[in-house]
């Protein structure tokens, strides 16, 4: 079975392995301190950063929900840069936290255009923080962090970054620039098991988090519950040693391969070639994300239809999406280890299959087009 949708993504064959291995007590072995620490400084060298790390007991949603309740005290203000469904989430979890989310709200269908964002932050700054989504994952939208959060830091905004489906395939400088939390997990583009959040936290994020006049009203999202945790040698729980041990060893082969972000581009750019000289059509018109690809699904066809028939004649798995998306899109993950030529060539030549036998396809194969541009 080919698992091709946009996270949980394919675990190479050693980083499971290393799941099997024994360990000692992570609460009492002192060396398991270490070893935690030299991950998080693995995962900060993938985030170009000099700020602490940590890893967090949960899947990618625990980062979100850690930043916001241990940011946000009553009243404060926040902005959710929204073009997506996770981005529009963020509003949730600041209001849950007693935040007053204010949305800047973009087209659905494009990255965020940050002139637009300039003009609504002369009119308007004062935030304490902001959030913003680096990959939207069920449109297949890659936003510029680049450029976004230098422009908020300059109006003294702080900023929260969820790049769950990003890091590990698309370029991040969480140093250069200026995110103050960049969060996450473990199941996406770093092919490691579910279960694990890992976030960067800078200086400024700190001194919000240490000096708040009341208590983090969570004990499990309280990231100053981490704070000194190495020279303590005290974690808030028990840590996972197994997911970390896993982890690990998918950082170690990112770190490894270095080029992963051109592996990651060069896939992409083959998959939007194949899929437009086949005559489908992406859903993004700009900010196509390298770790994912979104199709609109065609007419004469309905999504399910495609799922069913990969899965069951291809043993192929995609993803379809949810929300407003719901039925309209078809992803494909090419993120992590699914983002290798035979993976994303087996699913492509599966899709071409299923499409063709309802003439829904020009004379050009969506796996030779693929091939002929990688
Ligand atoms: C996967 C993902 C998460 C984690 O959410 P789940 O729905 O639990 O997988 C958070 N943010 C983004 C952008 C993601 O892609």
């Amino acid at each position: 079975m080919l698992t091709m949708t946009p996270g949980p993504t394919y675990i190479h064959e050693d980083v499971r392995q290393i799941m099997a291995r024994d360990f000692l007590n992570p609460d009492i072995d002192e060396k398991f301190y270490d070893f935690y620490f030299n991950t998080t400084r693995k995962i900060s060298k993938i985030f170009n950063t000099v700020n602490e790390v940590l890893i967090l007991c949960g899947e990618g949603i625990l980062g979100l929900e850690a930043a916001c309740a241990s940011l946000i005290e009553k009243g404060d203000r926040v902005l959710c840069i929204d073009n997506g469904i996770f981005g529009n989430g963020f509003k949730d979890f600041v209001e849950m936290y007693g935040g007053e989310a204010v949305l800047f709200t973009c087209d659905y269908k494009n990255a965020v255009d940050v002139e637009l964002l300039k003009e609504f932050l002369d009119k308007d700054s004062s935030f304490k923080f902001a959030t913003l989504v680096h990959c939207e994952t069920p449109s297949g939208i890659t936003n510029d962090v680049s450029k976004i959060c230098p422009l908020l830091k300059k109006h003294g905004i702080l900023t929260v970054v969820d790049t769950v489906s990003a890091t590990g395939g698309e370029e991040i400088k969480v140093d250069e620039y200026n995110i103050d939390i960049a969060l996450c997990a473990s199941q996406k583009c770093f092919s490691a098991p579910i279960g694990l959040t890992f976030l960067s936290i800078s200086d400024d994020a700190w001194k919000i988090i240490l000096n708040r006049k009341t208590p983090v009203p969570s004990f499990y999202c309280n990231l100053a519950a981490f704070h000194g945790w190495y020279d303590k040698k005290w974690f808030p729980y028990t840590m996972p040693v197994n997911l970390i041990y896993a982890l690990n060893e998918a950082t170690n082969r990112l770190l490894l391969e270095k080029t992963y972000v051109k592996r990651h581009r060069t896939i992409a750019n083959a998959v939007r070639f194949a899929v437009l000289s086949s005559g489908l059509s992406l859903y993004a018109e700009s900010g196509n994300s390298n770790t994912l690809t979104s199709v609109n699904v065609p007419e004469g066809i309905k999504f399910k239809e495609i799922y069913e028939e990969m899965l069951n004649d291809h043993n192929v798995m995609i993803a379809g999406s949810f929300g407003i998306f719901k039925d309209k899109l078809i992803r494909i993950g090419h993120m992590g280890e699914n983002c290798r030529e035979d993976r994303v060539f087996s699913c492509l030549y599966a899709l071409d299959q299923v499409l063709r036998k309802r003439n829904i396809l020009n004379e050009n194969r969506l796996h030779l087009k693929f091939a002929e541009k990688i």
